[in-house]
């Protein structure tokens, strides 16, 4: 009933639709196409203006931010609205992920289908927790799919990153710390909003992302730092968000009092490398998260897809849930 393969892709068929989820590259081999959220490696098929794109508003709005072009052919999908397509319904769910993100849900009369897209399961300060639903047939990140990426309490490494930040400042340093222009740099500009007088300095390119998610309605105050913030960044009285593609050394350069700050949950394994410091912040989520979200769905087949899924796979199946990788 939900055929699924790897094309490049997750390729769904489903009576009276062919759907691919999130491909990584442009593809001719279905109708529609779903894009998941607004980071860049899952967001190629915006390009392609000859295929039907589903995406929320909000990752359509984050896309065209970043790249400053305007996509063609899309179907926008307002969270937890049913779509009616032929035989199959399709309804899209928040994620917990990024602003914007959407997991998938597709159902017929008899079978229940969902694709989590990247997803967390423990509320931020930006977004929500997924919610579980129960599924016939579940098709699951699992970035940490290995046993020992567990987490820290969200609000500790909250706590890490602003302490820290005041400390630089009043050591006369210049914070700055290196995000993903969709999802933690709106996670961080509210954090230290909420929690701290510190003003928020931010590159341009998150300054465009930033000012994409205020109009949905949210309230980020930042400064960019071509225009207010250089003033701010001149007198190291704020904290500075740069986009993940800067390099610490190169960032030294530049600013010889600053102290540099990278939030991954990888760090969890390779450290602060070139950095000074490492927060284990993440918007996916950890070991125990994808364990309990999977169980929490009750799948019948499950398939696993990114970053250790081959091993987070094997642990479902000795669990004694038919779970295979697709990818
Ligand atoms: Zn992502």
């Amino acid at each position: 009933m939900f055929d699924v393969t790897w094309h490049n892709g997750i390729s769904v068929s489903a009576p009276g639709l062919n759907i691919i989820l999130d491909p990584l590259r442009v593809t001719k081999a279905s109708d529609y196409v779903f894009i998941s959220h607004a980071h860049m490696d899952h967001t190629n098929a915006f390009t392609d203006s000859s295929k039907i794109k589903y995406a929320t508003p909000e990752t359509i709005a984050l896309y065209e931010a970043i790249t400053q072009k305007k996509v063609k052919n899309t179907l926008p999908c307002v969270y937890d609205k049913t779509i009616e397509h032929h035989q199959t319904t399709l309804k899209v769910i928040k994620s917990g992920h990024v602003f914007g993100s959407a997991a998938v849900q597709m159902a017929t009369k008899d079978v229940t289908f969902l694709y989590t897209g990247d997803f967390n399961y423990v509320d931020s300060l930006m977004q929500k927790a997924i919610s579980p639903i129960e599924c016939d047939v579940l098709v699951i990140e699992s970035t940490y799919g290995r046993p020992d990426y567990i987490f820290p309490e969200r609000n500790l490494v909250y706590d890490e990153i602003v302490d820290w930040a005041a400390r630089t400042i009043m050591e006369g340093g210049l914070p700055i710390i290196l995000s993903y222009p969709v999802g933690k740099a709106q996670e961080l500009t509210k954090l230290f909003n909420m929690y701290t007088s510190i003003p928020v300095v931010t590159h341009p390119s998150i300054t465009r992302t930033n000012e994409a998610v205020n109009r949905f309605g949210q309230s980020l105050v930042y400064y960019d730092m071509a225009k207010e913030g250089e003033e701010l960044i001149r007198s190291k009285s704020c904290v500075c968000i740069y986009p993940t593609c800067y390099r610490p050394n190169a960032l030294r350069c530049v600013y010889p009092d600053s102290k540099i700050a990278t939030v991954t949950g990888w760090a969890l394994s390779f450290g602060k490398r070139s950095a000074d410091v490492s927060f284990i912040l993440s918007s996916h989520a950890d070991y125990a998260q994808l364990i309990k979200f999977v169980e929490e769905c009750k799948p019948k087949n499950v398939y696993t897809v990114h970053g250790f899924s081959e091993i987070f796979a094997h642990k479902l199946c000795k669990k004694g849930i038919n779970a295979r990788s697709l990818c």
